[in-house]
């Protein structure tokens, strides 16, 4: 098949992730991928700024992943999770116990992060049911939010970005309190959890759960928030019996300098879910971790069972891939190439505080962020960066790059580089 063709066929028939069949906006065409960089159809090689939306972190077709699909592909795909196991659900569910705060014990595999966040959502309400507290059935958030895209998830996401009034009428309605203000790096403010306060004080008896991405909010705005806010909501969440949901799929394995970013607060939730990094960008899965407490609670009272088996759960391929991503991790010095990185995009990103259309620059772990004052045209600056020869895709005001973590100075400072022409643009 041509390219044309290729790209004919795509634009008569495929969506793309939020895309228009009408006006569509240009895909590339990419052939294949290898380290940090891809290579496009005709031939232009790209670096690639954004691991494919958190996931990459070893960048692409590394050899030991690539051997760990081929020998679990050869052993065994899939087999059914409903009454049989095997070595590699159990190994992937052995290292996030053991990685994971505690005391996360038991561990839900799927396929998707937004099911993982659906399980939790579900894991929060059958628990307050099975606890005798049957009118907690609804959730609370922040605005600024992102966690996933199906019904549930959707309506935790932040209101406006997540474009609630389309769905209104069938979007369960939830509570939501201000974004966190504070910033990572500033001196804590106790303000900053007021309206979370006063929220409860009039809601709990309703409130089942408080969901919140950990230190930083990615898909609704790239911020990164001070720890103590987290450290506050647990003992919030405690006293009015309302359980604390840390949606890790973006910040986990590693990216905000902590393998999780739980960590940055030294505080744990009573249900986590991971995904996306997990299998380093290479098969679909996620995982939904929760307290003894929270499993046994919910076993113990009718049904008796947790209501969720998706038909995909525990696929040894991505399970045996997830392990060999984790312990790959593990082993490639992770939090000294995350530091690395952290370092060199503070450096060179720190002169975008003086270009006229800059509002923010913001870094922490290997995420670069460039906020700009006006949205950016998304067709206009993708082609500019293709031009330049990097993969950065920014959304609304959010210039950022999060790159693998195995990328060299020289490859980030390409990033970096066309970063800040970019925001001079705008
Ligand atoms: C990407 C993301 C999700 C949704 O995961 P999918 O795999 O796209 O369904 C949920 N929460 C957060 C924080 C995410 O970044």
């Amino acid at each position: 098949m041509s390219t044309e063709d290729l790209l004919q066929f795509d634009r008569d028939h495929l969506w793309h992730p939020y895309t228009s069949t009408t006006q569509p906006l240009p895909v590339y065409p990419v052939a294949s991928a290898s380290g940090v960089r891809f290579t496009l159809a005709d031939g232009r090689e790209l670096i690639d700024g954004m691991s494919s939306w958190w996931c990459a972190v070893h960048g692409y077709s590394h050899p030991k992943i690539v051997a760990a699909i081929r020998e679990q592909g050869e052993r065994m795909a899939h087999i059914m999770f409903g009454g049989i196991t095997h070595q590699p659900a159990v190994e992937l569910g052995r290292l996030l116990v053991e990685l994971s705060p505690e005391p996360l014990d038991k561990v839900f595999l799927c396929d998707s992060g937004s099911v993982s966040v659906e399980v939790a959502l579900k894991m929060a309400l059958q628990f307050q049911q099975a606890a005798g507290r049957p009118k907690k059935h609804r959730l609370l958030t922040v605005r600024g939010g992102y966690h996933g895209d199906t019904y549930h998830a959707m309506s935790v996401c932040d209101p406006v970005t997540g474009m609630h009034t389309l769905f209104e009428g069938s979007l369960p309605s939830q509570f939501f309190a201000p974004r966190p203000n504070c910033r990572f790096h500033e001196t804590w403010d106790p303000t900053d959890l007021d309206a979370v306060r006063t929220i409860l004080e009039e809601n709990h008896e309703e409130i089942a759960a408080f969901i919140i991405e950990p230190i930083v909010q990615g898909a609704g705005g790239m911020w990164f928030y001070h720890p103590e806010y987290l450290r506050g909501l647990r003992r919030i969440c405690d006293q009015y019996q309302i359980l604390l949901i840390f949606d890790e799929i973006a910040t986990g394995f590693g990216r905000t300098g902590k393998l999780f970013a739980a960590e940055h607060a030294g505080t744990s939730p009573d249900i986590m879910c991971v995904g996306k990094a997990i299998t380093g960008g290479t098969m679909t899965l996620a995982a939904t971790l929760a307290t003894t407490e929270v499993a046994t609670t919910i076993s113990n009272a009718p049904p008796g069972v947790f209501m969720h088996g998706p038909t995909f759960m525990g696929n040894p391929l991505a399970c045996h891939v997830g392990c060999a991503s984790i312990k790959l991790l593990l082993e490639n010095n992770w939090q000294q190439r995350v530091e690395t990185i952290s370092a060199q995009l503070q450096r060179e990103l720190e002169p975008a505080h003086e270009l006229f259309n800059v509002a923010d620059v913001r870094v922490l772990g290997a995420i670069g962020v460039i906020e700009t004052k006006e949205p950016v045209d998304m067709a206009v600056m993708q082609r500019f960066f293709v031009e330049q020869g990097v993969w950065i895709r920014p959304f609304g005001r959010m210039l950022y790059v999060m790159p693998p973590f195995i990328i060299e100075p020289e490859d980030l400072s390409r990033l970096t580089s066309a970063l800040i022409q970019a925001a001079d643009m705008v």
